[in-house]
């Protein structure tokens, strides 16, 4: 879908992704797109431009773990009525967030401000077992919506400590993954919040140390951490698969595809959500000439693009398909109307809803 053919107030995935197994590498592929993007109204067209284009990034925007997070609230509303609590953002998204606000969700941060006996979701950063038992005490019935890949780090976590490993966490200070991770084993756990703070970090026996991460760290930044507590460390141990998820890496790869070819390259989502900072990252290291952030295409800075000939165009993990489809009517107002999809990857991964949720469903005969 390319601009023109924008949808409005959709908070779902793109239709692909409906398929359960892992993402195929496909090397890359260029496409043109089927339409070339128009300006929305003559009007606004801000003069005569040839050859300006627009790389479009793939895979970018909705990961599995996000379109089931926000399913989640969405059945949840449909199902119990409103008001459903939330507990932090369900993903780090603004316009995610305001919509469901909209539809009756109250989003808090901690269990303390939901009423004895509502219903509260968790969000797919994850939480700490003892924010399971706050709620609990509180009577509170929680539905879980922790992406299965944040789950996965927590069961990594919880069997390292059990068997006593010192564990290198590497991850961003006051990140709610981070925070949720640390809470699975905090006695067993270290914060590593990028290659140099690795030369303070103590451990009791460096013959019994294993590093996990955040799922959405820079890729590369992650190794060179890496590369450097090895050095200190020559016994760390690596995790049994990767920690950094899929989506962060495909959406990571995807930009580094296209940056070398761009004069900016524009990456819509929030400041807060931390895969859509290192795409900006990423693209900036793999040779854009700038990149920046933005939440909504009005963000966007005209000045941005004097002299530009190629704008790159990605979306975080969080990012409704929406919000890039209005960026690219946006472009093509200012002549920006040749759209290359750039794809690298392939992705196929659907999670199913919560058990908790699934088993209301089923008794209220929905699926
Ligand atoms: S970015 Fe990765 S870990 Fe986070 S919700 Fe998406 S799939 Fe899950």
């Amino acid at each position: 879908m390319f601009a023109g053919s924008v949808t409005s107030g959709s908070l779902r995935a793109p239709q692909e992704a409906d398929h359960i197994g892992q993402p195929s590498v496909v090397g890359f592929i260029r496409m043109r797109g089927p339409a070339r993007a128009e300006p929305a109204s003559a009007g606004t067209y801000h003069g005569p431009v040839a050859d300006k284009r627009v790389l479009l990034a793939k895979p970018r925007g909705y990961c599995a773990g996000v379109d089931r997070a926000v399913q989640t609230v969405e059945r949840a509303l449909e199902l119990y009525g409103a008001p459903v609590y939330v507990r932090k953002q369900i993903v780090h998204n603004r316009h995610v967030v305001s919509t469901l606000e909209k539809r009756g969700a109250i989003f808090v941060e901690e269990n303390d401000e939901v009423p004895e006996g509502s219903i509260v979701i968790f969000s797919a950063h994850g939480v700490a077992p003892e924010v399971h038992e706050q709620a609990r005490q509180r009577g509170l019935k929680a539905i879980d919506a922790t992406c299965p890949l944040v789950t996965k780090v927590h069961q990594e976590a919880k069997r390292y400590a059990s068997e006593d490993y010192d564990i290198l966490l590497i991850g961003h200070e006051g990140h709610e993954e981070v925070i949720g991770t640390t809470g699975e084993a905090p006695s067993h756990i270290t914060l590593v919040d990028g290659p140099d703070a690795v030369d303070t970090i103590q451990v009791r026996d460096p013959s019994k140390v294993v590093w996990l991460s955040q799922t959405t760290l820079s890729v590369d930044e992650t190794m060179q951490t890496v590369a450097r507590l090895k050095e200190k460390f020559p016994l760390l141990q690596s995790p049994p698969s990767d920690d950094i998820c899929y989506a962060t890496q495909n959406r990571q790869q995807a930009v580094k595809q296209i940056a070398p070819e761009c004069d900016v390259v524009i990456v819509v989502g929030s400041q807060n959500s931390s895969n859509s900072q290192r795409l900006r990252e990423v693209a900036l290291e793999a040779g854009a000439r700038a990149a920046y952030l933005v939440d909504f295409a009005e963000e966007i800075d005209p000045q941005w693009l004097v002299d530009a000939q190629t704008v790159g165009l990605t979306s975080g993990a969080s990012v409704p398909e929406d919000l890039v489809q209005q960026v690219l009517v946006w472009l093509a107002e200012r002549g920006f109307t040749q759209v290359e999809e750039v794809t690298t990857a392939q992705e196929r991964l659907v999670f199913s809803l919560p058990a908790e949720l699934r088993k209301d469903l089923k008794a209220a005969g929905k699926r």
